[in-house]
């Protein structure tokens, strides 16, 4: 396909569907120089997975904009501590980068320590850090011995890569927190990957007790140390965002033996599927029998509801630009469930497999992008005609100085747009993006 207004280096990471089928669509690599990746850096990758655990402190070596950039930069929900909503930073100045800032990040944990006596600090070393050379691991180990206390270094200078080196990052420092605990193994399940988001996993955990699945450990929404160090004991970890946390789901299986399925709760087929789903990966009849008899419910609860918003909606174009795959393939499904055909599709950090099956359910000509950019977006977006964009906070801008209806399906929403409740949330913000009388009035030229 042509691409008038694309970076020539950008053209292998945009994919029509049904075009030339050259050697697939290139992902699962850094950003191209020059173009402006909607992704976070290294440390904000990190931060965004380890920030929801409720009674941590998190302390970002680095200047003052790294701390403020990402402080409470989710909607998680907490239903105990609320610690995590703070940010702490060692506010480095030209003085410590020539001197070097171990006093700075030495004298922060102390006071921290003393004051608050918690259970676990994550020091962030960030990209001016990653430069002058602290040593933030020595200084980690050092405090963790002194006070009694976990304190794990994460280093991620945002410079070091893409922002799914800081998920890994960060899997590697839960993985730094729970392998040293060694817990009786039990009945039960990990979620990973659920930021509980708008309170999300309250829903998911809820619809694990109708069915009568323990839930062990939340990684990391809505989590604590306490509740964090029992996930050996699981017998099954689910993984919902599988852009952040497949990597800890594979670690997890390598070092402790536990298996995992990717699910997803978005969208009543994608709910439903995964709910029996994860009976059968634990061979328990009585709970795929109730999960059967409970999605069958809620989703003929529900077929009243979605008929009358179809007939608002039907023949609707939509575009998606999302973190994860798995996300992206689930609103695929979800449009197509309300006769929206989904004409652009893109995700942050999505892999291989991802595309491969995002491709195999859109329509020809969709266009495929990974790591795209606003340029790109808009483009492709005024080409096929979209009604709706869903995607973040960077996002909703460009949609709307577009004249087109937006939906936040990021992590700062303030509704949840999961499971069966979620449904109801995500087709009435839908329609009332698309279907709202503001956008008569708009003077765009397309
Ligand atoms: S780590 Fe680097 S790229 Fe990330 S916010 Fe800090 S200065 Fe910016």
């Amino acid at each position: 396909m042509e691409h008038a207004s694309v970076l020539d280096e950008r053209k292998e990471f945009i994919l029509q569907k049904g075009g030339c089928a050259g050697n697939g669509l290139r992902c699962d690599s850094n950003s191209i120089s020059g173009s402006i990746s909607q992704r976070a850096c290294v440390y904000c990758g990190a931060r965004v997975v380890l920030n929801p655990i409720t009674d941590a402190f998190h302390i970002v070596h680095g200047p003052i904009g790294c701390a403020s950039y990402t402080w409470d930069i989710r909607g998680s929900l907490t239903s105990g501590d609320d610690l995590y909503r703070n940010s702490f930073s060692t506010d480095l100045k030209e003085a410590d980068v020539i001197f070097g800032g171990e006093k700075r990040l030495l004298a922060a944990i102390e006071e921290i320590a003393e004051k608050y006596h918690p259970k676990l600090i994550f020091v962030y070393a960030t990209c001016i850090v990653g430069v002058i050379g602290d040593d933030v691991d020595a200084l980690c180990k050092v405090m963790s011995e002194k006070y009694n206390m976990r304190v794990i270094p994460v280093k991620a200078p945002g410079f070091s890569g893409n922002k799914s080196v800081g998920y890994r990052l960060a899997c590697d420092a839960i993985m730094n927190l729970i392998s040293v605990h060694k817990p009786e193994k039990r009945y039960g399940i990990n979620i990973l990957g659920d930021f509980n988001l708008a309170g999300e996993l309250w829903i998911v955990k809820e619809y694990m007790k109708k069915i009568g699945i323990p839930v062990i450990s939340t990684i990391t929404g809505d989590s604590s140390y306490e509740n964090l160090i029992q996930a050996p004991s699981a017998t099954l970890n689910i993984v919902q965002c599988a852009g952040s946390s497949t990597y800890l789901a594979n670690r997890m299986e390598e070092e402790m033996g536990i298996p995992y399925i990717k699910i997803s709760f978005y969208g009543i087929e994608d709910t439903t599927n995964s709910l029996i789903r994860i009976a059968e990966a634990l061979k328990d009849r009585e709970a795929r029998e109730k999960a059967i008899a409970f999605t069958k419910k809620e989703s003929e609860k529900l077929q009243d509801f979605l008929e009358k918003y179809k007939r608002n909606l039907k023949g609707k174009k939509a575009a998606i630009y999302v973190g994860g795959g798995f996300k992206a393939i689930s609103l695929i499904k979800q449009f197509k469930s309300l006769d929206i055909e989904t004409v652009v599709v893109g995700t942050q950090t999505g892999k291989k497999d991802d595309y491969e099956m995002i491709e195999s359910i859109v329509n020809k000509d969709t266009v495929i992008l990974d790591d795209t950019n606003p340029a790109e977006l808009e483009k492709f977006m005024k080409e096929r005609n979209a009604d709706i964009l869903v995607g973040g906070v960077k996002e909703r801008p460009l949609a709307y100085k577009l004249g087109i209806a937006f939906c936040d399906h990021n992590h700062e929403r303030k509704h949840p747009l999961c499971g069966f409740d979620g449904v109801v949330n995500f087709v009435e913000e839908i329609n009332r993006s698309i279907n709202n009388p503001v956008w008569k009035y708009m003077e765009v030229d397309l």
